[in-house]
């Protein structure tokens, strides 16, 4: 048994619900979200979630924003993941609240393991992820089956210490047909750029959108060569997707035929 448990008998049993808030729109929650979101009695709240969300929760709830909220630095992950310990062994009803899917891109493993390691009851709800959403929010479907035949999800730049995206490599993939949406790709961008011009023609069409289904959502339509001046030019800043290959063009190029919007 794990020392560091507690009593069984003594703690009223607390748990963990790690939530997908989805990128901001809260219609777009799931009611498994909403529900748990409701019966929490504590909320930890990452940056990228949009208030909007918060108003499921029951009053009286405690609310802890983890994120960088007002330029402050963000709160350690140690942390927030000893505060969820702690706060499900004093038998409260947590839930951690995560921008679009807390698996992707989001530390859900590394919280699920840590939360598990304490014996602590543990679920996952998953959310509507911000490269689905900024998608479909311009109409770009992201396997239209004309012009590919599948979808990475990236991000555009490692965590300290590991190694970085290999954008030639990536590239690579993309010329078979393999739509790329890279995420927190804004600050690396002409790493991004530079790296997928190695195997990709410079016309590739490529769809930004920031703050997607957010009412101060943006998009822009650009090229691969035009990419990082696009970024530049219209001061694009987090958070944003990048769309690259040639689904990107579909909804601005109308109607889809059958051989691929390159060759129309
Ligand atoms: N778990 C999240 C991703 C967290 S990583 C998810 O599944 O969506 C943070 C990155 O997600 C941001 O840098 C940005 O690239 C992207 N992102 C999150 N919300 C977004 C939004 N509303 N619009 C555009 N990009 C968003």
């Amino acid at each position: 048994m794990n020392v560091d448990q507690p009593d069984a008998d003594a703690c009223p049993a607390g748990r963990v619900v790690l939530v997908g808030a989805g990128p901001g729109d809260p219609e777009l929650l799931t009611i498994k979200a909403v529900r748990a979101i409701r019966a929490a009695s504590v909320l930890l709240v990452d940056d990228l979630v949009g208030d909007r969300v918060l108003r499921y929760a029951r009053r009286g709830a405690r609310i802890v924003h983890v994120g960088k909220r007002g330029g402050c630095t963000s709160t350690p992950q140690a942390f927030i993941e000893r505060l969820m310990v702690a706060e499900a062994q004093r038998g409260e009803t947590v839930v951690r609240l995560k921008g679009g899917d807390p698996m992707l891109f989001g530390r859900g493993g590394e919280e699920l393991a840590a939360l598990r390691a304490h014996g602590i009851d543990v679920d996952v709800v998953n959310g509507i992820t911000a490269g689905l959403a900024a998608a479909t929010s311009i109409d770009v479907p992201l396997t239209h089956r004309a012009q590919a035949r599948g979808v990475l999800f990236v991000t555009g730049h490692a965590r300290a210490g590991a190694a970085e995206p290999h954008w030639p490599t990536i590239a690579a993939v993309a010329a078979h047909g393999v739509t790329i949406v890279i995420y927190m790709g804004v600050a690396t961008i002409d790493a991004v750029q530079r790296g997928l011009e190695t195997g990709l023609p410079p016309a590739t069409p490529v769809a930004i959108v920031q703050h997607a289904t957010r009412p101060e959502q943006r998009s822009w339509r650009t090229t691969l060569a035009d990419l990082a001046a696009t970024v530049r030019r219209a001061r694009v800043g987090s958070p944003a997707i990048v769309v690259v290959g040639d689904v990107a063009a579909v909804a601005e190029a109308g109607a889809i035929g059958t051989t691929g919007y390159a060759a129309a």
